[in-house]
This record gives C-alpha cells, sequence and structure tokens, in this order.
C-alpha cells in the first residue's frame, strides 16, 4: 500500500517525481521510493543500465529514458511533454538524490517554467550522510558540489571560499583528491577535514584531521567516490581580498620560497620545511615545484 494514497492518484495525473536512491547501500531505498518507482509511466535516469540494475533488483519493470548532460534541454522538451499529456514521469540520477551534482536541475528549471510542480521523494545523498559523520560543525554549512578542474577559474573557487566561515562541503574524484587537497591547504590554511569515501559501501571509511594529515593518508591513489568536509574559515581569519598579497601566503610557504630564492634545491627547502612545520614533505615538495613552475626565477641545484 502507498503511504500516502494521493501519490498514486498523483501519478495518474502526469507528476514529475524526483526520487532519491541509494547511494551504495541498495537497502537504503526508502518505501515511497520504490511505490513511486512502480507508479510511473517512465523513468528518466542518468546512466539507464545502472539504474535497469537497480530496478532489476527490486523487480521494477518500467521503461527508462537517458536523460543525461548532453542531451538535458531536448530530452527534458520530451518528458514535459509526457508530463503535460498525462504521463508521470520520475527522475532518478546514478545515485543519490536528483539534481545534486548532476543536470536534474536544467528539468527542475523546465518544468517550473511550463507550471509542473516537481515532487520530491527524498532519500540517501552524500553530502549529508558525509557531513553527519565528520564530526564538524552541521550547521551552518555550504556546498560546494565539485572543484574546477582547473585553470582560473579553479584559483578562484579556492581564492573565494577562502573567507566562507561554515562548514564547505565538496566533491571530488580520487584521481583529484591529492591535488584538491593541496590547493586546499594553500588557500585556506591546515584547518580540519573529514574525507569520506565509499559511504554506505564495504570499504566505507572516513579519515578525519588536518588537511595536512589527509594529504600523507591518502597519498598515492585514493580510491572510489569521495566527500571532503572541511572546517570553515575561523572568525576574524585574515584573508586578503589581493591574491597578489603575500600576507595571504601561509607562514611555511613564505619560508619555502626564502629558501628556494637562496638557492637550495626544492628538494632540500622541502626537506627543511616539512620538518620545521610538522607537515608532509611531499606537499610541500609539490608546492616548491609548482613555485618554480610559476616563472619565479629560483635556480636549482
Ligand atoms: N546526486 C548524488 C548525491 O545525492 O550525492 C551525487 C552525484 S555526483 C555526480 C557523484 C559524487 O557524489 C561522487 O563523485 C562523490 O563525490 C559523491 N558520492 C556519491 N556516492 C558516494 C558515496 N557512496 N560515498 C562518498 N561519496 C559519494
Amino acid at each position: 500500500m502507498p503511504s500516502n494514497p494521493a501519490d498514486l492518484q498523483e501519478a495518474k495525473e502526469g507528476k514529475l517525481y524526483l526520487v532519491a536512491t541509494p547511494i551504495g547501500n541498495l537497502s537504503d531505498i526508502t518505501l515511497r521510493a520504490l511505490e513511486t518507482l512502480r507508479s510511473v509511466d517512465m523513468i528518466a535516469a542518468e546512466d539507464t543500465r545502472r539504474t535497469r540494475k537497480l530496478l532489476s533488483h527490486f523487480e521494477i519493470h518500467k521503461p527508462t529514458v537517458s536523460y543525461r548532460e548532453h542531451n538535458a534541454r531536448t530530452c527534458g522538451s520530451y518528458l514535459l511533454g509526457k508530463i503535460a499529456s498525462g504521463k508521470s514521469v520520475a527522475l532518478v540520477t546514478d545515485a543519490g538524490t536528483p539534481c545534486i551534482s548532476d543536470p536534474g536541475n536544467l528539468l527542475v528549471e523546465m518544468a517550473l517554467e511550463r507550471g509542473i510542480e516537481p515532487v520530491a521523494i527524498p532519500g540517501p545523498t552524500a553530502l549529508i550522510s558525509a557531513l553527519i559523520v565528520s564530526g564538524l560543525d552541521t550547521h551552518p554549512f555550504v556546498f560546494l558540489g565539485f572543484p574546477p578542474s582547473k585553470g582560473a577559474e579553479r584559483r578562484r573557487f579556492f581564492e573565494k571560499n577562502a573567507k566562507v566561515d561554515m562548514t564547505l562541503i565538496l566533491y571530488e574524484s580520487p584521481m583529484r583528491l591529492e591535488k584538491t587537497l593541496r590547493d586546499m591547504a594553500d588557500n585556506w590554511g591546515d584547518r580540519k577535514v573529514a574525507v569520506a569515501r565509499e559511504l554506505t559501501k564495504m570499504y566505507e571509511e572516513v579519515f578525519r584531521g588536518s588537511i595536512s594529515e589527509a594529504l600523507s593518508h591518502f597519498a598515492g591513489e585514493a580510491r572510489g567516490e569521495i566527500v571532503l568536509v572541511v572546517d570553515g574559515a575561523a572568525p576574524g581569519e585574515k584573508i586578503s581580498d589581493d591574491p597578489g598579497d603575500s600576507s595571504q601566503s601561509p607562514p611555511w610557504k613564505e619560508e619555502l620560497e626564502a629558501l628556494l630564492s637562496g638557492g637550495l634545491s626544492s628538494k632540500e627547502a622541502a626537506q627543511a620545511v616539512a620538518c620545521r612545520f610538522d607537515l608532509p614533505r611531499r606537499m610541500i615538495y609539490q608546492a616548491a615545484l609548482e613555485i618554480k613552475k610559476s616563472g619565479r626565477n629560483f635556480s636549482e641545484k
């Protein structure tokens, strides 16, 4: 029986349901999600193959439509046309809650423009699961999604968010974890972080410590799906608006620059700074290489 009989009635009238699905453990699906997926006329999914596996696990046999970033507008119009003609559609994402770091948002915007009210069928989402186990302040918090992968946009992202005095939540791929931890340390200082990996899955892990400790812990290859929860800027933390202002550099970086300009090699300078500030040598070494790459004229012995 549906927990809310109005749900099935609504489904016959043509509705858009935003249905959360598990982020790993299939037992996390809600009763209402199952009822909704069974009641709709079609299911729009980012990855239809992955969704079909989920559906077949629960013995749900419904047509699926591929709704992804590259076809979001055309497929969105098609889906909304179906809803306008009385069909009901469930939107699901690869894992978790639709519209959280996926193209679902556009469908909601387009639905609202056409006077179609979306219905949330809530459930798992990685950001909230990570936040509640992080041990950091759970409010206020800000969800930043995936950091831009490179270039000026990425630099601005870390600079802009340095002053945010709320707990910060980010999604990141395992390939970029180390780079992101390093950029966080450089721009935000060595704050507390929780790295939540493979939540609700067999190899679930939550690492809690400073950013530099996380860098040591995850040195080399990290695996799986990752959420970063980071302490916000401390009240009154002084961070300059001017990225060129050297007062923004952490003390270890200033010392590193001084040693490099004094003629030490990247390796020697990294060793000295890592030892003095009790930071991972690998992180400092990378920073030294980047300082050199940035064009300042340090001679390498
Ligand atoms: N809509 C999803 C949600 O509600 O969380 C997020 C989709 S986003 C495309 C995928 C990202 O979510 C992953 O790269 C990872 O950062 C995070 N994520 C998803 N499942 C996760 C899990 N089981 N453990 C940790 N992070 C996860």
